[in-house]
């Protein structure tokens, strides 16, 4: 975890060890739609109807197409650094967690005493980061192309970034704009980071394939899934990596009316009837 309200802190994390080169997406990934959805949703304010999951979806139908990607594709060599300092950063961050735990083990090994709670500490350390690493494995390998977007700021209606379906690609856009500096109400500077972002709309990826969130029939973010919780596992995945004070941030959102939405955690906690009623709705294009 950086530190929190650091004044110093650069917008760009660690530009110094930026990879130059990205391999090039195969071919056919390098089509992209001129018609692609920006109408997105604000991650810092997601929208969302205050009224039941199940009554709200609007009715413009639009036929699902099943992508036959199977990659994240950064747009262009912006995202793409942007992608790999990110996974670096998570890589670096496990690695550590995992030597930090086995010279602990190999301690106690050795006879000194090293109290449990400590190990535990050292071992969700690990998990944390091997769970991020997980899920970009699992994207990487989804059938959904994800579609990494840098310096989206004015391109869309978010300052941040966003989760957007493209309707004619079938792609799943991950935009990235370039953060903000907050002055803090102690008087210290907070950062919304790009990597802090793309975590964020990277989690919200994740949470797409397994069926958390869905897509609205326009492309935007929420859907009948989409529920505070998932709003708030993006918003803690993306403070790990900024400068931001997470409790501030959470008691922002906690003023939204997303609050007041907790269910459904994911399709898989629907009862029967609701699985067959949001299978019928997205049949017809309410979200994908
Ligand atoms: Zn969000």
């Amino acid at each position: 975890m950086p530190p929190q309200n650091h004044p110093s802190m650069p917008l760009t994390p660690s530009p110094h060890h930026r990879i130059t080169t990205f391999p090039p997406p195969p071919a056919a990934r390098y089509y992209h739609s001129t018609l692609s959805i920006w109408l997105s949703v604000d991650p810092m304010a997601d929208k969302y109807p205050g009224v039941s999951p199940y009554v709200y979806c609007a009715n413009n139908p639009v036929r699902l197409v099943d992508p036959d990607g199977r990659v994240i594709v950064p747009n262009d060599d912006e995202a793409g650094h942007l992608y790999i300092d990110y996974k670096s950063e998570v890589n670096r961050r496990l690695n550590n967690a995992r030597v930090s735990l086995s010279e602990l083990e190999q301690k106690k090994i050795a006879g000194e005493r090293i109290g449990n709670r400590k190990i535990r500490r050292a071992q969700n350390e690990v998990n944390k980061y091997q769970n991020i690493y997980d899920e970009l494995t699992e994207m990487e390998e989804s059938q959904t192309v994800f579609r990494i977007n840098a310096h989206t700021t004015g391109t869309s209606v978010s300052a941040y970034g966003s989760t957007t379906y493209d309707l004619e690609t079938s792609e799943v856009n991950i935009n990235v704009g370039d953060g903000q500096r907050l002055l803090n109400e102690n008087g210290f500077y907070e950062y919304i980071t790009p990597m802090m972002i793309l975590a964020h709309e990277l989690k919200h990826g994740h949470q797409y394939i397994k069926h958390e969130i869905d897509f609205n029939w326009d492309g935007t973010q929420g859907g009948c899934l989409f529920d505070y919780t998932d709003e708030l596992a993006a918003i803690r995945r993306g403070a790990m990596f900024g400068y931001i004070n997470i409790n501030s941030l959470e008691r922002a959102y906690k003023l939204g009316e997303l609050q007041n939405r907790k269910e459904p955690r994911s399709y898989d906690s629907l009862t029967p009837m609701q699985k067959q009623s949001y299978d019928v709705q997205k049949a017809n294009g309410f979200f994908h």
